[in-house]
């Protein structure tokens, strides 16, 4: 069966409308399509959906899921970034905004000491973020360094710990990218195998674990050719195999053709008798 869960639209940084998706989906077979946007922020950002645009997108999806509905099952979430001092309660959006599931994510950090003054001067937010996504690695470099002193343990650690604080605090359905750290990495400051890196995922996995949520295996990196590896990567998945934590593969699209890119994702969780792997998350409402 094709789904896609993790599914942007020009309402955040993907590149057409959601009808656009859509139509792709139904011209090539899938069978069901979730749209998750960047959940909005409450400052100046060129990637998340406008905090008054919200409320359009939601009815937008619904409106297509009725039009829709004897041809593709379409679902209604959203990508929410958890951020220490903006968005550390999804509640708001999922009521407000009716949601069906959440695929939880961190792609900014704020510095430890600057998440009261974020807090009290939201808009101000974007000085204090580290953003460890996007396609250039040196803006990575340069948050690093201007926020976390250069310190790559420090920076890390920091990701690691607000992707734990958000699955124990917020259980988002699935859980996004939690290793995506690594992507602007490119293997200069630490290797994956490293003991501390491990240690931090495994501490991650061991929470998602426990908790029941469900874990993506986002294969954007790959077909975008910024990374060699599925978000979580191959050798996490092969752990979280012995768990039984239960998978959904994700293109993150933000293009229609982005859909078809599974890169393998299927063919390797069959490869290593993955016990748990899922077409579609749990929905709610
Ligand atoms: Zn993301
Ligand atoms: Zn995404």
């Amino acid at each position: 069966m094709l789904s896609n869960y993790h599914t942007h639209s020009n309402y955040c940084d993907g590149k057409v409308p959601l009808r656009e998706m859509v139509d792709f989906a139904v011209t090539h077979g899938f069978e069901e399509l979730g749209f998750s946007g960047h959940s909005p922020l409450p400052y100046l950002n060129t990637f998340s959906i406008k905090q008054d645009r919200y409320l359009d997108y939601c009815n937008e999806v619904r409106a297509l899921r009725d039009e829709y509905a004897d041809r593709l099952k379409i679902h209604l979430g959203l990508e929410i970034d958890y951020v220490p001092g903006l968005c550390e309660d999804f509640r708001p959006l999922i009521e407000t905004g009716g949601l069906e599931y959440t695929i939880g994510s961190v792609h900014l950090i704020p510095q430890p000491e600057s998440i009261e003054y974020i807090r009290s001067h939201p808009t101000e937010a974007a000085d204090y973020l580290w953003m460890i996504d996007g396609a250039k690695y040196e803006r990575y470099d340069e948050g690093l360094q201007r926020l976390f002193g250069g310190d790559i343990k420090r920076g890390v650690r920091a990701f690691f710990e607000q992707n734990n604080r958000m699955i124990e605090s917020q259980r988002p359905t699935i859980v996004g990218h939690f290793d995506k750290i690594v992507m602007n990495n490119k293997d200069r400051y630490f290797h994956y195998d490293e003991k501390w890196f491990l240690d931090l995922v495994y501490e991650t996995v061991q929470l998602i674990h426990e908790t029941g949520c469900i874990c993506e295996v986002n294969t954007r990196g790959i077909y975008k050719g910024r990374h060699y590896d599925f978000y979580p990567a191959r050798q996490t998945l092969r752990h979280m195999n012995t768990l039984g934590i239960p998978v959904i593969v994700s293109t993150d699209a933000h293009l229609p053709e982005d859909l078809l890119h599974t890169e393998g994702a299927y063919e390797f969780l069959e490869e290593i008798g993955y016990r748990n792997v899922l077409f579609r998350p749990p929905l709610t409402a």
